[in-house]
């Protein structure tokens, strides 16, 4: 068990605590990314305007705890998303999208996005979005989790898993709690909430805690009202290259999605957002 602290960094003008990727750990079964955002004060009328921008390779999975937030892409989605719904982005060969707060809307704010990498079967396929209003609820002794992607107990999500993977959020009563997990997947809790131990270690907030695969359960205590992610998967196929919002396996992939983003070549499709588009930033190796 391998405890790693979070970076914070700003998104939008948003604190996020970013729990993956780490230095030493690229990615958790397929899952590549984990940002958790905010709260932001409910009085200080935060308000996100992130405009068109593309993405390659990856899903986007954007889950709400708090306020609400309008996704609109090139595939033709306008979606508001609240607490307890899941959007979920599949970028394939190339998507852009805008997400922004609706108008009377701005203040709370509190959020997660999960990247997953695609696998070499869908990562070249088309774009597609999914939004899920309702997700299954599973739980016992003290734990309630919501499923947000792939099996828990006897619950299965009906989001888009282009490979073997988990995704759940997890609340955990005061006490102790035996989580099961696939003893072929690898997995990792974050904290979000509260005093929590993960397999005895007591684990700060947005810390990220990976379990490599084998166990087929792990222990969770908190000592009052506590929330974590969960995150697992088989051991993704290949090593992934992440690069702005972008996924793929080399330089020249992400070279090229650069250059045709920034082209506006038609690979990324239109997005009907009054946002100004994103440019895509040189590449740090100068392609
Ligand atoms: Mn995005």
């Amino acid at each position: 068990m391998d405890v790693m602290p979070p970076r914070t960094a700003d998104v939008a003008g948003l604190e996020v605590r970013r729990s993956l990727p780490q230095r030493s750990r690229r990615t958790v079964g397929p899952w590549c990314f984990v940002d958790h955002f905010g709260p932001t004060a409910p009085d200080d009328g935060y308000r996100m305007t992130v405009g068109p921008h593309p993405h390659i390779g990856l899903s986007t999975v954007t889950w709400i705890l708090e306020g609400e937030a309008v996704h609109t892409d090139s595939v033709g989605s306008e979606q508001t998303i609240r607490p307890g719904q899941l959007n979920l982005m599949t970028a394939g060969h190339g998507i852009a999208h805008a997400e922004e707060t609706p108008v009377g809307r701005e203040g709370r704010l509190h959020g997660v996005q999960f990247w997953v990498a695609q696998p070499e079967a869908t990562r070249h396929g088309a774009g597609a979005f999914e939004h899920h209003g309702e997700l299954p609820e599973v739980g016992t002794g003290v734990l309630r989790a919501t499923v947000l992607v792939g099996s828990l107990f006897d619950a299965t999500s009906p989001a888009r898993a282009d490979s073997p993977m988990v995704g759940a959020d997890l609340r955990i009563g005061a006490g102790l709690v035996e989580l099961p997990l696939d003893p072929a997947f690898e997995h990792a809790v974050v904290p979000l909430d509260g005093a929590i131990r993960v397999g005895g270690t007591a684990v700060a907030r947005d810390a990220l805690v990976h379990l490599p695969p084998g166990p087929s359960s792990v222990e969770l205590e908190s000592t009052d009202a506590g929330r974590a992610l969960l995150v697992g998967g088989e051991p993704f196929e290949a090593p992934v290259l992440m690069w702005w919002n972008f996924v793929a396996r080399t330089r020249d992939e992400i070279d090229r999605a650069t250059a045709d983003w920034n082209a506006g070549s038609d690979r990324f499709g239109a997005v009907a957002s009054g946002l100004a588009r994103i440019p895509a930033p040189a590449t740090p190796w100068g392609g």
